[in-house]
């Protein structure tokens, strides 16, 4: 269906450490993620009239630092550095940012909301799992194994992914213009994904970096997490994805996965049409009382294991979540303190329901 219309015009992919320009003064550098379906991310590299903005930063390894001192030898016609924007929180996006805006002695800018994230779990990490954490997972329905296989990866994944984020920052916010090598790129905000995430358009060379808020190939996560427990993060990006409508159908999307593509308006319809599905697979598995986790065969194929099964539960929870928000499911906590979801009324599809993704309340 729609994916017969995006297309990828680009033959070739940057090796890592090196930069590849992709419109005027616009260059994609891509490195390397151990984490299977993802492998890589995307960043960008903007040519200013006096420097560089560098938007999104890697992992925050040595061997991520090491392919940017190369891409920098290689790239920056020995220009500085004048700015690093992260379009948010997570570590593969923010991971160098506290390297780079040291290395470089400038300024980090991102919306509050992503900042204030970031921060705060780095400061939060601990070696023990939070108890508040354990019951948020207990109440899912994750037995013993699975809870001792969470206790014994801890709690600082996050800090040892990411290199020390800045105390101090230049906020960004939705609609704003930042102008760059002549160009007025404008920050969107999206949500959904992560609380505030920036994505920048640029009119002029109709060029969208979208981040994580759209991909073409991969569905972008969307979860519920132990520090807000009743989040409708679906709703957020379902909320979301029409504000990009406007765009022009022919702008060219730099997104952090996967490679940059024309087809936006396809991409958002089929984004949206992939978590109706799924919610309608979820009211049918409800007739039936499920917990978070019990409901994850019938939205994943994939068999689970260990960081994968809390991901998984976070999107399957968002799901339950939305149709909670909807009216459409109901939540019990049973005797033994987990949360038993079901389908209130009769099963219906979820098209009965209006259509998640046009004007979700
Ligand atoms: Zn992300």
């Amino acid at each position: 269906m729609s994916s017969e219309t995006i297309r990828f015009p680009f033959d070739t992919r940057p090796e890592t450490g090196q930069a590849l320009e992709v419109a005027d003064g616009v260059f994609w550098v891509r490195m390397p993620i151990p984490i299977p379906g993802l492998e890589y991310i995307n960043l960008w590299l903007l040519r200013d009239d006096d420097g560089w903005t560098i938007v999104d930063t890697g992992l925050g390894t040595g061997t991520i630092r090491e392919a940017w001192e190369s891409v920098f030898a290689q790239t920056l016609d020995g220009r500085p550095v004048k700015r690093v924007i992260c379009t948010h929180f997570h570590p593969d996006h923010l991971g160098q940012a506290g390297w780079l805006t040291e290395r470089w002695d400038v300024g980090l800018w991102m919306t509050l909301g992503e900042w204030t994230f970031g921060r705060m779990l780095a400061l939060d990490a601990q070696d023990a799992l939070p108890d508040d954490v354990v019951r948020f997972y207990r109440r899912a329905g994750f037995g013993e194994d699975l809870i001792d296989d969470y206790k014994k990866r801890g709690y600082s994944h996050f800090q040892s992914a990411v290199t020390p984020i800045p105390r101090s920052f230049r906020r960004i916010v939705d609609g704003e213009a930042i102008i760059i090598g002549g160009h007025e790129w404008r920050v969107m905000v999206g949500r959904g994904h992560s609380p505030e995430h920036a994505c920048l358009y640029c009119a002029d060379l109709k060029l969208l970096i979208s981040g994580d808020q759209v991909l073409p190939n991969i569905s972008p996560h969307i979860g519920v997490y132990p520090g807000e427990p009743d989040a409708n993060p679906l709703g957020f990006y379902l909320d979301s994805l029409p504000t990009f409508k406007p765009l022009p159908d022919d702008t060219l999307t730099l997104p952090a996965h996967n490679d940059p593509f024309f087809g936006l308006h396809a991409r958002l319809d089929s984004l949206a049409h992939h978590h109706d599905t799924r919610l309608d697979a979820l009211l049918a598995a409800c007739a039936e009382p499920q917990t978070a986790l019990t409901v994850l065969p019938h939205i994943f194929r994939r068999k689970l294991e260990g960081p994968n099964v809390v991901l998984a539960t976070g999107e399957g929870m968002a799901h339950l979540h939305y149709l909670m928000g909807r009216g459409l499911i109901g939540r019990e906590l049973d005797e033994a303190g987990v949360y038993q979801y079901r389908t209130i009324g009769a099963v219906r599809h979820f098209g009965d329901a209006g259509s998640g993704s046009a004007d979700a309340a």
